[in-house]
């Protein structure tokens, strides 16, 4: 039995919604995951009683708004083992962090004739990106070799890492396969040849222990929204050596020193890469999202979002006219499955009559469809509210909606 790690009906006020008559099932936490109420909470109390800009002045309101932000911060640093707050760098999600590290250290340090080493399995936010920096510089993309199961080995790695390497970039966690990518066995190579390992953690952060220390990797990059906290905020964690190396990619205020007519300085770590008014309320709300997380134990977690991957993986395997993508283990979080002759959009919206929600489409990653020979998947994708009673709805859903199909 997997039972869920919270209660649900206490801290997740969403799901005590009804959706068509159902209760909600909510298997789309890969999109984004909902919001405890002490996130909710701490959102409003803080409009209520500190709202000011940060930074910028001595008044009260402005002093505790900023400390907020600053133990948030220092929050993050600790929940990834990152040495210092000054490595944490707020965005707007991963999206904005890879589009950050391809401008401010790829434009500076790649050179024609570079190379770019990721795998077909990417994010488009971890791949358009490094397109376009590698178009911008005349950098060359190789991509890894995927296993037929999906997964990518240290070998396959090999092969595409040469003297020319710059930069190695992989999603610790796909957002279709459920694969776990083997990340610091893959930074110890890049470092073999003076490349940077660059991670996108946006799946993986959420569902367990993140030490960049320990990953011996250069950057990583994750989002609020899909571990509890707000959308619009997340986080660009980057060596300091490097950040410090890096060319600030968005000018204005707070990220300087010093301005004249003509020029001007930057501002110290982080407040570099953190040019304009941030998301104060995200950042405080992600602070809180993580002690929450922390509260329950990123380990527990972590081993209930394997159970349930690999149990959905099991169950759904076993279904005629069922095809499941991704090794069956280990993995995480997510399956993504299709059914013979029906579209994924279909499924979709047969499962929203039954008030579950799951995803359907390419998931943002079209080369990665394009491998597996489709155009679409549906994907059901869980996290610390969910259990295996979720599984028997899935698994419910999928004869309901062949039926419906006749198949
Ligand atoms: N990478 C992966 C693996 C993802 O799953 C996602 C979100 N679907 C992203 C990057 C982009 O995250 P965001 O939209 O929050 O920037």
């Amino acid at each position: 039995m997997i039972t869920a790690l919270v209660d649900i009906t206490v801290d997740f006020p969403i799901l005590k919604r009804q959706i068509n008559g159902h209760r909600l099932i909510y298997l789309d936490s890969a999109a984004t995951s909902q919001k405890p109420q002490s996130v909710i909470d701490r959102l409003v109390q803080y409009y209520e009683t500190t709202n000011a800009n940060v930074l910028r002045s001595v008044h009260t309101l402005a002093e505790e708004a900023t400390t907020a932000m600053e133990e948030a911060r220092e929050k993050i640093a600790r929940f990834i083992h990152a040495k210092s707050p000054r490595e944490v760098i707020f965005t707007r999600g991963t999206t904005e962090s890879l589009n950050t590290i391809a401008r401010a250290w790829g434009d500076k340090f790649l050179e024609a004739g570079d190379e770019i080493v990721l795998s077909p399995m990417e994010h488009h936010s971890n791949l358009i990106p490094w397109q376009q920096l590698a178009k911008r510089v005349g950098a060359k993309l190789k991509f890894i070799e995927l296993q037929p199961n999906g997964t990518i080995t240290v070998e396959a790695v090999k092969q595409q890492i040469t003297e020319r390497t710059r930069i190695v970039t992989l999603s610790a966690v796909s957002n279709v396969l459920g694969t776990i990518n083997p990340i610091a066995e893959v930074a110890v190579l890049a470092h073999q040849v003076g490349a940077i390992m660059v991670v996108d953690g946006a799946q993986s952060v959420p569902h367990g222990p993140t030490d960049v220390q320990a990953l011996g990797i250069d950057f990583l990059a994750f989002s609020g929204h899909k571990m509890l906290g707000p959308t619009g905020i997340g986080v660009l964690w980057g060596k300091e050596a490097l950040l410090e190396a890096a060319d600030p990619v968005m000018f204005g205020g707070e990220m300087i020193a010093y301005v004249d007519r003509d020029d001007a300085t930057w501002a110290e770590l982080p407040a570099k890469f953190e040019g304009g008014t941030p998301h104060i309320a995200g950042a405080i709300g992600l602070g809180t999202a993580i002690d929450y997380l922390s509260t329950i134990g990123m380990e527990r977690i972590e081993e209930h979002s394997r159970m349930l991957a690999e149990e959905a993986y099991r169950r759904l395997a076993n279904l005629s006219d069922v095809v499941v993508y991704g090794p069956e283990y280990p993995r995480t979080s997510l399956v993504a499955f299709n059914i013979v002759g029906i579209h994924p959009h279909d499924i979709a919206q047969v499962f929203d009559s039954r008030g579950i929600a799951i995803r359907a489409g390419h998931h943002c990653a079209q080369p990665l469809m394009h491998w597996l020979d489709v155009s679409s998947t549906a994907r059901a994708s869980f996290y610390l509210y969910n259990s295996d009673r979720d599984i028997d709805e899935l698994v419910d859903a999928i004869e309901a909606t062949k039926r419906y199909f006749k198949r």
